[in-house]
């Protein structure tokens, strides 16, 4: 409420007495507020339109490597469809032989079609839901979903939280970088014999970071210096869009994804955001 107090003058100019005017003013701070948000709102779409409009030209770019990544599997789609037909052709076709290359076909199809799913869900402008965010939430939800592919590898995970650790993020997203993270970790340790994971989320000037350390083999040669290009990958199955789609996302955040050898052999990926302060009422 605002008021204010003002004489009342009578006809010869003697005061006659007071007047009292009180003026509800939330209507008028909600239209500003409003105004204010509409104003928000305008900025961050304008912030997603730059973002899809980066990633659009990015994709031009990975135009080739699409290319060559759907060339595999359609090729291989096509001389197991011929063998099957050459087979069946045959005055006694041996079925086994068959349905091999039948089952060949149809994992080479379902592997082209994951890239489309994967490249879809890069590309895709989904605007993005950033709340107040606690990335240790976040970790433990991903934890408790690899904990069946975590303890069948018999890995060892070590965790070092911070307090409260608070973001401006969307949850999915941030999952979604967290697996992605914990997924390659999972990768690069098969073959070590004790197998350890460090998950840790600690303070950094102005934000937190969250890493994930591995003793697993440490980067490949040939890909550390194009980690977070689409498509890179040294693995027989991968598809390389992981890391890049992940580093696009925590930009999208304010953030920001890196990579390294770790000091003591394995590797290091750190995730470092901006840190969320929430302001107290003031009255
Ligand atoms: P993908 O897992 O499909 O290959 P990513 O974009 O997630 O795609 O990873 C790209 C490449 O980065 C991997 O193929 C691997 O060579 C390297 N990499 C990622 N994480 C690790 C890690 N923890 N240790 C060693 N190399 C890694």
């Amino acid at each position: 409420m605002e008021g204010s107090l003002a004489p009342l003058p009578g006809a010869d100019g003697e005061g006659r007495g007071r007047v009292l005017i009180l003026r509800e003013v939330g209507p008028l701070q909600r239209r500003l507020l409003e105004h204010l948000e509409d104003g928000e709102r305008r900025v961050r779409e304008h912030e997603e339109m730059l973002a899809h409009v980066s990633r659009l030209s990015t994709l031009g770019e990975m135009g080739a490597g699409l290319a060559h990544e759907l060339n595999q599997p359609l090729t291989a789609i096509v001389s197991y469809g011929q063998a099957a037909a050459r087979l069946l052709g045959e005055e006694d076709p041996d079925l086994g032989q068959v349905r091999h290359a039948v089952g060949a076909s149809v994992t080479q199809a379902q592997r082209a079609a994951q890239i489309i799913v994967r490249l879809r869900q890069w590309v895709r402008r989904t605007p993005s839901q950033a709340r107040p965010t606690d990335l240790v939430q976040a970790a433990l939800s991903v934890l408790t979903l690899c904990r069946a592919d975590l303890e069948r590898q018999g890995v060892s995970v070590i965790t070092a939280y911070a307090d409260a650790p608070l973001v401006l993020a969307d949850s999915v997203q941030l999952e979604q970088i967290i697996l992605n993270l914990l997924r390659n970790a999972l990768e690069a340790v098969h073959d070590t014999p004790d197998p350890i994971i460090k998950l840790s989320i600690a303070p950094e000037a102005g934000g937190w970071t969250l890493s994930v350390r591995d003793n697993g083999p440490g980067i490949a040669a040939g890909v550390a210096a194009r980690l977070f290009t689409p498509f890179t990958t040294s693995k027989a199955g991968g598809l390389g869009l992981g890391l890049s789609l992940s580093q696009t996302l925590a930009q999208g955040m304010g953030g920001d994804l890196s990579g390294m050898d770790g000091a003591a052999g394995g590797a290091v990926f750190t995730l470092s955001l901006p840190r969320l302060v929430l302001e107290a009422a003031s009255d």
